[in-house]
């Protein structure tokens, strides 16, 4: 099995935002509303510093995106039912049956995805993620969770995800972790590290490498500490939604209803 990763090299960043520009313009990301909007979106750059760490005046951004995760906090916490998907290998050809809510992690390439025709929108995988990597899209009439996907769609016709070709500075490199030729692999080697802590170990695959100082700034102050607690009311909305989908579904009402449905419980949050 492949594992898609993504290496962020710090020595080479710039901090120029085309990555995070490229990406919002291939998946047509919404600004958001407010500039914590803004900032955590599908993809994202974040200044760091200048600050003084034990090793020294540290200065560096914090390109981030989903990690795609080994063990993926958000993929259980999925309310929508369960159906069989059949994956693909696309180098072997092999296949694999699968019982997957709206969102999964692909037993061939690693990735997680969503299935935007089944999510309900209820927000609790993104209330999960430690890293802040997903959002529902309330810009939409019908709000789905959205976040990363390495672009599978492109790398499947053989090109690179979009924030990676846009990259002049060729600091994000992208490609299959478990390949010991890879370029991402080589990184690893050489000490890329994940932003993970005693608390927060569930794999994350997009890594780090820069120099000390950087890494010391990196790390301490964007690693989670702890895992998110489940938002209660979002848990006993998702579940009171979900019956209310099937049944405007069974109604064939589905986007209209959806979308009521959902605002009212974004501006139940927002009180
Ligand atoms: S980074 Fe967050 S959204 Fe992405 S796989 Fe990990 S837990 Fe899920
Ligand atoms: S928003 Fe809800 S239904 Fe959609 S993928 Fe996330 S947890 Fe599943």
């Amino acid at each position: 099995m492949s594992q898609y990763g993504m290496i962020i090299d710090l020595e080479k960043c710039v901090g120029c935002h085309a990555c995070a520009i490229a990406c919002r313009a291939e998946w047509e990301v919404p600004t958001g509303k407010d500039s914590a909007e803004r900032e955590r979106r599908r993809n994202w750059v974040t200044r760091l510093g200048p600050t003084k760490t034990p090793k020294g005046l540290a200065s560096t951004y914090y390109p981030g995106l989903c990690n795609h995760c080994d063990k993926p906090a958000c993929v259980d916490v999925c309310p929508a039912d369960k159906v069989e998907v059949t994956f693909t290998d696309a180098k072997s050809g092999k296949t694999k049956k699968m019982e997957v809510a709206a969102t999964w992690k692909d037993p061939f390439n690693g990735t997680v995805q969503i299935d935007k025709e089944r999510c309900l929108g209820c927000g609790a995988c993104a209330d999960a993620c430690p890293y802040s990597a997903r959002y529902v899209n309330e810009e939409e009439s019908d709000p789905k969770a959205d976040k990363c996907t390495f672009c599978v769609e492109r790398v499947a016709e053989g090109l690179e995800p979009a924030c990676v070709q846009t990259c002049l500075a060729r600091a994000r490199i992208f490609g299959d972790l478990n390949d010991p030729n890879s370029e991402v692999a080589k990184y690893v080697k050489k000490g890329a590290a994940k932003l993970e802590s005693a608390k927060v170990k569930i794999g994350p695959n997009v890594r780090y490498y820069g120099n000390k100082k950087d890494m010391h700034l990196l790390t301490t102050t964007c690693t989670p500490q702890a895992m998110p607690q489940a938002n209660l009311r979002r848990t006993i909305m998702a579940h009171m939604l979900k019956p209310a989908m099937d049944q405007v579904k069974g109604l064939g009402m589905l986007g209209l209803a959806g979308a009521v449905i959902v605002k009212g419980l974004s501006d139940d949050e927002k009180e």
